[in-house]
């Protein structure tokens, strides 16, 4: 069923336009991510989901039903901040049982309540604690458990483990994954700027860029199968190196030549309107290997070197001014900066994009 619907979404702030044409799909169950660079609109969007700013143009269901002018409150929604906004002066208890309290529920109706969210997320010990007496992440806990007991149709979280350092990001993350799994019913929509949090959280991943989707797909589908250099440059670290390149054969499998002599045979598909132009190869960090061979798709110098131990991280010396190019060996390997060396990649770990950044693999 689907859980929420936006049609041609757009927002604009007076002249400014910050979102354009959102459409999306979501069905009951799923956890969508938006994620995307700071200022991508990512909040904006969200937050016109809740109620909490106009949608100026285009029409927003939940369950269904055309929400654009109703209410927060009537919606069926509960949102988490970055923040945690708990009431300073009351305990976690009392924190949780606020809005139920408002809603007029009865005393045992609030305490079952209270007790179920305070259980699954582990808050039961901390219930007459006030928010001060806790850590950040039992904070954003209650802040989560205020939300679960209003029992919601979708919840919506933005940038919830922000203000985290990083280890308690990571158990966080977690946490959040195994309540997911603990409300399969549940739509969650989750906003960040952090792709890991995104690939890991994720049934499916909205990839915002300048008001405009980028690309909605799967995690392993964005990073399989990137539809545009933005998508394929922003999901993946380091990010997927692109190389520029020029057309020497179309057809089934098109081939492509570098300007330092490597060359590379794909499994995409090309017209023969694309013999000879300028369109930029890109693969994987981790998809680069060492090869002696002549068979090669670039030869460069390493510029330094990080043997992390799992894994060894060339940097390679830049040409004409470009970020150089990064590879990721698993394991141990001694190699000199300085050393010139050959990489190469399978044919079906290689992408193509036309001189507009668009993948071959979309157009
Ligand atoms: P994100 O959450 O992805 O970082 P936001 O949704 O907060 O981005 O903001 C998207 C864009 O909208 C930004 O360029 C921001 O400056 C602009 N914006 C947000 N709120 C307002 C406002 N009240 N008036 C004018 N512009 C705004
Ligand atoms: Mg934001």
């Amino acid at each position: 069923m689907t859980s929420l619907s936006l049609k041609n979404v757009s927002k604009s702030y007076g002249t400014v336009e910050v979102l354009r044409n959102i459409n999306l799909e979501i069905e009951q169950g799923e956890l969508i991510v938006f994620v995307g660079p700071s200022g991508c609109g990512k909040s904006t969007l969200l937050r016109m989901i809740a109620g909490l700013e106009r949608i100026t143009g285009g029409t927003l269901e939940i369950d269904g039903m055309v929400v654009n002018d109703v209410p927060p409150a009537q919606r069926g929604i509960a949102m988490v901040f970055q923040s945690y906004a708990l009431y300073p002066h009351m305990t976690v208890y009392d924190n949780m049982a606020f809005a139920l309290k408002l809603a007029g529920k009865s005393r045992d109706e609030i305490d079952k309540a209270v007790r179920a969210a305070a259980d699954r997320l582990q808050l039961t010990s901390y219930l007459d604690r006030l928010p001060k007496a806790l850590s950040g992440g039992q904070r954003q806990r209650v802040a989560i458990g205020r939300s679960i007991v209003r029992d919601p149709k979708v919840f919506l979280f933005d940038e919830p483990l922000s203000n985290l350092d990083a280890a308690l990001r990571v158990a966080t993350r977690i946490e959040i994954a195994q309540l997911k799994e603990s409300m399969p019913e549940s739509t969650m929509v989750y906003v960040t700027h952090d792709q890991v949090e995104a690939m890991t959280l994720a049934t499916r991943i909205v990839v915002l860029h300048g008001g405009d989707v980028e690309q909605f797909g799967a995690p392993l589908d964005l990073y399989e199968r990137p539809a545009n250099t933005f998508v394929a440059q922003f999901i993946g670290s380091p990010a997927m190196n692109l190389i520029e390149a020029e057309v020497t054969a179309t057809g089934g499998t098109t081939s492509v030549r570098m300007a330092d002599g490597g060359h590379a045979d794909m499994p995409i598909a090309s017209g023969e309107g694309d013999m000879g132009a300028a369109v930029r190869l890109g693969v994987r960090p981790e998809d680069l290997t060492v090869t002696e061979s002549d068979d090669y798709l670039v030869s460069a110098d390493v510029d330094m070197v990080e043997a992390l131990g799992e894994t060894t991280v060339l940097y390679f010396m830049s040409q004409n001014g470009e970020p150089g190019l990064i590879a990721k060996l698993p394991g141990i390997h001694q190699i000199a900066k300085g050393t010139s060396i050959r990489l190469t990649a399978a044919p079906e770990k290689l992408h193509l994009f036309d001189g507009d950044g668009k993948s071959f693999l979309y157009r």
